[in-house]
């Protein structure tokens, strides 16, 4: 019997994260005797800032079965899919494929995507994709850990994590296991008691077929072999374009296929009325994200944006523009166009949006013991969770 766990994370911040819950995964289950290989896919890009890259551990009995898994280019029916940052159940896209991927499409039936969050699991699955199959939606309560950048800062996600992978698919890694392995690689019963707790503390809620996001997953056809030209042509990119509906302005030119949203842990919410219309942020932002409106502002292109915080640092004006956590948002519409459609709601919205300190947050490891408790229970205060 084989087993397959995918974990997806962003690139440079949790790329150690990542592989250390894939590795430990397969050192628990050589405790049960099994065998298993833990691995990166090569076309994922886990070396850039926040894309959505992935690691998988895939467990067997014995050899023979390993091997006649891994005869393929990647797990397509894993028993849990991990998600360590929630934003990523927005859906993902990496160079590894092409369009946006639906963070379940490679889990399979009746299998459960484990995502660590503050948020309810009703709020996240407003997030995730329709299936058109039952599975389950697990969330172990904790911040999103980006404390893996260069440096790997232990705050326990990856033991936590596996914890409730156990309790999850058991008939991969049982807790007994998990525990054994992470005293004998760590060495430290702390771990094992985090995890242990990652194990009793998961809550899960199944879905079915028809619940979640119901918007269509962005996608290109790539061109068939018969439509190549020959030699090597690359398309140019026109220089300005544009905008639907708009009477004026125009849309920088940027590549129509890769659209670099789903990087992004958090998006810029931009003031058009304290703006002054320097053109510092258009001229600024390494992705070309801002479009000319036809007053002159600029409007961050949510389909381009990947949420560097380039423009919220240069902008001259105070709180003129506001990285805010993606969480808060459900769609990539124009800010420009909800300005103009109504001044009033729009400043009530970016209001309220940029005062909730519960979703500017996030996790860069712990300096002192104690402190992802004290963060839950602020969250959970100010109406983030409950745990
Ligand atoms: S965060 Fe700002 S600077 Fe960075 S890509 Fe988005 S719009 Fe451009
Ligand atoms: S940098 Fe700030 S003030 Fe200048 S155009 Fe951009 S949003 Fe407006």
């Amino acid at each position: 019997m084989t087993g397959s766990i995918e974990v997806v994370y962003r690139g440079i911040f949790q790329k150690h994260l990542g592989q250390r819950i894939t590795r430990g995964i397969v050192l628990a289950a050589r405790k049960e005797g099994k065998v298993g290989v833990s691995f990166g896919r090569y076309g994922d890009s886990p070396e850039r800032n926040g894309i959505p890259a992935k690691s998988f551990a895939v467990v067997a009995d014995t050899e023979d079965e390993l091997q006649a898994h891994l005869a393929r280019y990647e797990p397509k029916d894993n028993d849990v899919t991990v998600a360590v940052d929630d934003t990523l159940c927005k859906g993902v896209e990496s160079w590894a494929w092409y369009g946006l991927q639906p963070i379940h499409k490679l889990t399979r039936r009746g299998g459960a995507v484990l995502v660590t969050s503050m948020q309810a699991p009703d709020d996240l699955l407003r997030d995730c994709h329709r299936k058109g199959a039952p599975w389950n939606l697990a969330v172990l309560r904790g911040i999103a850990s980006f404390s893996g950048l260069w440096v790997f800062k232990d705050d326990h996600t990856d033991v936590r994590v596996l914890g409730a992978i156990a309790r999850l698919a058991p008939h991969v890694v049982r807790i007994e296991s998990v525990e054994t392995a992470i005293l004998e690689e760590w060495k430290d019963e702390l771990k094992v008691c985090s995890a242990r707790k990652g194990h009793d503390r998961v809550e899960v809620r199944s879905v079915g077929p028809e619940e979640g996001n119901a918007e269509q997953p962005y996608e290109f056809k790539l061109p068939r072999w018969q439509d190549m030209k020959e030699g090597l042509v690359i398309p140019a990119i026109p220089v300005r374009q544009e905008v639907e509906g708009w009477d004026g302005g125009y849309r920088p030119g940027r590549n129509p296929t890769f659209k670099k949203f789903t990087t992004r842990t958090m998006r810029p919410v931009v003031d058009f009325e304290t703006c002054t219309k320097c053109t510092v942020c258009w001229l600024q932002c390494p992705d070309s994200c801002f479009d000319i409106t036809p007053t002159g502002h600029y409007d961050a292109n949510m389909e381009a944006c990947c949420g560097c915080g380039v423009c919220e640092a240069v902008c001259p004006v105070t709180h003129c523009i506001t990285m805010v956590n993606e969480q808060a948002f459900e769609d990539n519409g124009s800010q420009f166009a909800q300005h103009q459609n109504d001044a009033a709601a729009y400043k009530a919205w970016l209001t309220e949006k940029i005062q909730n300190s519960a979703i500017t947050q996030r996790a860069h490891g712990f300096r002192h013991k104690g402190q992802y408790q004290e963060e839950a229970a602020q969250m959970a205060a100010e109406g983030a969770g409950d745990d």
